[in-house]
């Protein structure tokens, strides 16, 4: 069965092409009833940092992209590299080379005097036949891996195609260095091997990697060995066709969170990017997990979107129960001053507001209004709106809403029309005075959603403060 991984380098917080690569690893391996697991690639000690770990494991669960089984920390398995180093030596599959790094470059340089690729000449590989030149006293030798000397690598890409490189293009790999530490390339073979990995689904930026990979791989399982199947998910580009980057805005995924995103309507936002069915747009997980098929990827990059995203967003916001909204609006709010909200209260706010918002932040921001007595009024509106006749006109439509049977947004949005009307003024004479008194300010929800959002008690509390 199909395991896939998502294995983030943990330099930084989970940015918008890693979430895509974790969306689509996730989904095939899901669709199909297969392992979704997660490996930190934490071995560039300078560059990662627990705080990114713990960034990204925040940004995964917020995605709601769960994985199965432990993590796999590379930082914690160097006796392993270390063992697979040992036996691709004792196998000749792998080299001491004591070439210093002057004269690899000086190899390289002599190449492309050539025209040729720049390469390792092969000094200190063994050959049937050759002698090795004496291991030099006091130099720690790096390790290389024997890279098959002819045939043609193979990459069976998911989504590019058939990617074929010879093998006489490649360099002899160092697997490990002068310090005995493995490298980047050889960590990921030996733990897609021992991860049972199934199904590489990658950045395209590591498709140079891959015949390398293979190579070393199939040094370790045999010719026959199984190998995963690769797929490389082509890049997300700025508007201006950069890659993206900090300079197009919010790259990290819980920047989205803080802008307002719903975790779903981001996951169907990328996974559109790249991938289609038919010209459906709008994804729940249960129709992603259902459509999506890795191998309609489209193999060039896409254009990220912002204003595409945020209809996304609006889209599903319409579409969620209130209650899947709760969580986001707490949040939201929490970071607005406002803690312990009911859950009931919550969603019921949701369920007014959902249809009227852009954004959670949006939300939170239009119902705050709710959480503190009106202790001051806006000055300029006050100003503005507020003229002679408003106390009446306030008092008016405090009568006909307190005597209302039904505290229902029609109901509400009538009873201050009627007024309107009755008192032959135009609807902004009402409404604004309204939103002061129970607001503070005259900018608010429509009427009928700002009283339905205060009820009856708090609306009539208000009222009768402002006109007092
Ligand atoms: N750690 C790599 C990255 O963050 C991914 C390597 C892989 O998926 O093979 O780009």
């Amino acid at each position: 069965s199909v395991v896939t991984r998502f294995a983030p380098s943990p330099t930084g917080y989970l940015h918008i092409g890693g979430a895509r690569t974790a969306l689509y690893s996730w989904l095939h391996a899901k669709a199909s009833g297969g392992k979704f697991v997660l490996r930190i690639e934490d071995t560039d000690r300078e560059r990662s940092t627990d705080e990114a770990v713990q960034a990204i494991l925040d940004a995964m669960a917020w995605l709601n992209l769960q994985h199965d089984g432990e993590i796999t920390y590379q930082t914690q398995r160097f006796d392993r590299y270390a063992q697979v180093i040992d036996q691709l030596l004792a196998e000749g599959k792998a080299y001491r080379c004591y070439s210093t790094t002057e004269e690899v470059e000086a190899m390289r340089e002599a190449a492309r005097a050539k025209g040729e690729k720049p390469k390792y000449d092969g000094t200190w590989r063994p050959m049937p036949g050759k002698t090795l030149p004496e291991p030099p006293a006091g130099v720690d030798p790096v390790i290389r891996f024997a890279t098959p000397l002819e045939g043609d690598t193979v990459i069976n890409d998911l989504v590019k195609g058939d990617i074929t490189i010879s093998n006489t293009e490649l360099d002899d790999l160092v697997i490990a260095r002068g310090d005995g530490t493995p490298t980047y390339n050889f960590c990921v073979v030996v733990d897609d091997m021992d991860m049972g990995i199934t199904h590489v689904i990658r950045g395209d930026d590591h498709v140079n990697n891959t015949p390398r990979q293979i190579n070393i791989l199939k040094a370790l399982v045999g010719d026959d060995g199984a190998l995963p199947v690769y797929a490389h998910v082509p890049m997300i580009l700025g508007s201006d066709g950069k890659r993206l980057s900090k300079r197009h805005g919010a790259v990290g995924v819980m920047r989205y969170r803080e802008e307002g995103y719903l975790p779903a309507a981001l996951l169907n936002y990328l996974v559109r990017l790249g991938w289609a069915h038919g010209d459906q747009e709008i994804f729940s997980r249960d129709e992603m997990l259902a459509h999506f098929d890795i191998e309609n990827v489209q193999g060039g990059a896409s254009t990220f979107d912002p204003d595409k995203l945020l209809w996304v967003n609006q889209e599903h916001l319409k579409m969620a129960e209130p209650e899947a909204l709760v969580d986001e609006l707490a949040w939201h709010l929490a970071r607005q001053g406002v803690d312990n909200v009911d859950h009931a209260r919550l969603a019921e706010i949701a369920g007014i507001q959902k249809g009227r918002c852009k954004t959670m932040l949006d939300m939170a921001q239009q119902s705050l209004f709710l959480f503190s007595s009106v202790s001051e009024y806006d000055e300029k509106a006050v100003k503005k709106h507020m003229k002679a006749g408003s106390p009446a006109l306030l008092a008016d439509v405090r009568e006909r809403v307190a005597a209302l049977d039904a505290w229902e947004g029609d109901v509400l949005g009538a009873a201050v029309k009627q007024t309107a009307t009755d008192n032959e003024v135009g609807m902004g004479k009402v409404a604004q005075p309204i939103r002061i008194a129970v607001t503070g300010s005259a900018v608010s929800p429509s009427i009928d959603a700002t009283l339905l959002l205060l009820g009856r008690d708090e609306t009539l509390k208000r009222l009768d403060a402002a006109v007092a």
